[in-house]
């Protein structure tokens, strides 16, 4: 890359801890929007015409309103998935995406275990109704939860949150990992006894399905209707990948049927959840508003390492985390 004749043009479209923004402006001229909407879009847009990198959280325009952006080299998401970009219009455009892992690998498996034992232990549901005033006298079998020590544990996407979440199953419950994944995971075999196996064995065996796989073209409805009739009556589903990998209408129905027992979920296929979601008045699921990776501590750091990855790109030549790797390739 050519070096820039003077500090490097950059926006910002996120909010960020000040020292995050102290380091960005002692390599940058920065410009700061804390949040991105129809009020300010144009100035927004205005700002990324003229930049040279751009950093937030997910993108909040079209990647195709980036076109006019002549300078653009690169984007810098703090987030680890990036299905808001279309990753083909950027190879177009020549501006390469890096994203992140690190940072929130262990807090969004910390937030999957979360679910999956309040789904098991009904832990939303009886808070509820001990605050409504109904715990009268010891429980009985209608406040009983599942176990989950001992349990199968199928994980679709073994990859960086999914081998976390093993090892809190394998580890930490000792629990019986299947999973799937597109190549096999040896470490996670050896070390944990999961095991590989097709995505309707793990559905049709296990008692906690965990859903970690990118949403793409391909994973887009991997779990519908056909996919829910393979699982157990008594099985949990729990997602904190993304909505669309699962067809929510079709969960709906299971869950509201009896299919199976219920869900824990992170992400839905529209977000903020619509207000008329039937999911919102089932007592068998517990829901979150896509906080995943939403700690103090590991929002932070994602911001930093992030812009840590734009310094080192635009400044020092180095690339992490690249998304596309072959826009350097190309001329
Ligand atoms: P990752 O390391 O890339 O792991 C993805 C796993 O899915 C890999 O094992 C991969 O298999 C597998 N996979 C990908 N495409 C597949 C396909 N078509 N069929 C079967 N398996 C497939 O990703 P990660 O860091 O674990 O993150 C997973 C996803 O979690 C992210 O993409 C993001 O959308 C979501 N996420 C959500 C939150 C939240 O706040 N809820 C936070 C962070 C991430 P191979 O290893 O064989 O390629």
């Amino acid at each position: 890359m050519v070096p820039f004749p003077m500090k490097p043009k950059v926006v910002l479209y996120h909010p960020v801890p000040q020292d995050v923004i102290d380091l960005l402006e002692s390599h940058f001229e920065l410009t700061h929007f804390p949040k991105v909407d129809a009020e300010n879009k144009l100035s927004f847009l205005a700002a990324v015409s003229e930049a040279h990198g751009i950093i937030g959280m997910g993108l909040p325009v079209s990647t195709l309103e980036l076109k006019p952006a002549k300078h653009l080299k690169v984007i810098t998401t703090i987030s680890a998935g990036y299905d808001s970009f279309d990753v083909s219009e950027l190879n177009h455009q020549g501006v390469l995406l890096m994203n992140l892992f690190d940072p929130l690998t262990e807090t969004t498996a910390d937030l999957a275990f979360a679910l999956l034992m309040a789904s098991a232990r009904r832990i939303v549901e009886l808070d509820g109704w001990m605050r409504q005033g109904q715990w009268e006298r010891a429980v009985s079998k209608q406040q009983f939860g599942v176990d989950i020590h001992g349990k199968t544990l199928g994980i679709v996407g073994l990859g960086r949150i999914g081998a976390a979440i093993a090892r809190r199953g394998a580890l930490g419950c000792g629990m019986k990992v299947l999973y799937t994944a597109r190549t096999p995971k040896v470490d996670a075999e050896n070390q944990l006894g999961a095991r590989r196996c097709s995505l309707n064995e793990l559905l049709s065996e296990s008692d906690f399905v965990v859903v970690a796989v990118p949403l793409s073209a391909e994973t887009t409805h991997l779990i519908g209707k056909n996919e829910f009739s393979l699982m157990k009556k008594t099985a949990i589903i729990v997602n904190i990948a993304r909505g669309a990998v699962i067809d929510e209408n079709a969960m709906i129905e299971a869950l509201q049927q009896g299919t199976i027992h219920g869900a824990g979920l992170d992400v839905f296929e529209t977000e903020p959840l619509p207000a008329s979601s039937p999911l919102i008045g089932m007592q068998n699921v517990v829901l979150a508003p896509h906080i995943g990776s939403a700690t103090e501590e590991t929002r932070d750091a994602m911001s930093r390492y992030a812009a840590e990855s734009l310094i080192d790109f635009l400044v020092h030549n180095k690339v992490r985390n690249p998304v596309n790797p072959e826009v350097l390739q190309s001329p």
